[in-house]
């Protein structure tokens, strides 16, 4: 199609600002439009999720849920998007869904303030066609793992640690779950070194994987990336055949 007639169409239809995204041929029209039927339950809303968050509304995910139950830290402003100075002591899920909403105002956005547990966690994220990992704790992340292997909902893990950034995209039954490469993943003990730049490309890459996990394209497997160093791996590992959870079935956070 020539390219001014495009361009008319897409004023016409009303996406003019995701005009240049539709131009790119691995998402185009189409993926703009299945994103706009989505929805997303961000759990955590600090140095990944407040990033995440940013980048899913200003790419037009239909619904966003972003769900924390803490207020923003002084010493959370190095990592995180959105947040300045005159937002510490207020919750951080509130500012979000304020400033996001400010951003996009086609989309529904919702801050949630809870702490997620074994006994809230379905109810939060059953509607959900994604959760995203923004904690910061592998007891969450366990709990997320469990609710997304029994009741079907794929979910993308996230972490960062001092320079290194890691991302694993998850299909119920279908890809490794987190159980299964949980000795991969380091133990972590006190506060949790950072260089505040990493959270963003981390949730960048997080977000891609979102996106195609919706297209319905193929996952990236367990990507590392080395901020410092700059090397990016990317590890196609299998399931674990005994694996507690997506083999056996045992949902030990739940
Ligand atoms: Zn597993």
């Amino acid at each position: 199609m020539d390219s001014s007639l495009f361009i008319s169409m897409v004023w016409k239809m009303g996406l003019e600002r995701y005009q240049r995204q539709i131009l790119v041929k691995e998402f185009g029209k189409k993926g703009q439009e299945i994103l706009s039927r989505k929805h997303i339950v961000i759990i955590g809303g600090g140095g990944l999720g407040s990033n995440s968050s940013e980048l899913l509304v200003r790419l037009g995910v239909g619904r966003i849920d972003i769900v924390d139950d803490d207020p923003v830290e002084i010493t959370n402003l190095h990592r995180t998007s959105l947040f300045n100075e005159e937002d510490v002591g207020q919750f951080k899920c509130q500012i979000l869904e304020e400033k996001l909403q400010k951003i996009n105002s086609e989309i529904t956005i919702r801050g949630i303030q809870r702490r997620v547990t074994k006994e809230n966690i379905l109810s939060i994220v059953k509607n959900a066609d994604i959760i995203l990992d923004g904690t910061d704790n592998m007891q969450t992340r366990f709990l997320i793992n469990d609710i997304s292997i029994k009741n079907d909902i794929p979910w993308i893990y996230a972490g960062v640690y001092s320079t290194v950034g890691m991302v694993m995209g998850i299909l119920p039954k279908k890809t490794p779950c987190l159980k299964c490469i949980s000795q991969s993943i380091p133990e972590k003990t006190g506060e949790t070194p950072v260089l505040g730049n990493l959270t963003s490309i981390t949730a960048s890459i997080q977000c891609t994987e979102a996106i195609k996990l919706l297209l319905g394209k193929q996952l990236s497997g367990l990507i590392i990336y080395n901020i410092w160093k700059q090397q990016f791996e990317q590890i196609n590992i299998q399931k674990n055949p005994t694996c507690s959870c997506c083999e056996k079935e045992i949902y030990e956070s739940l």
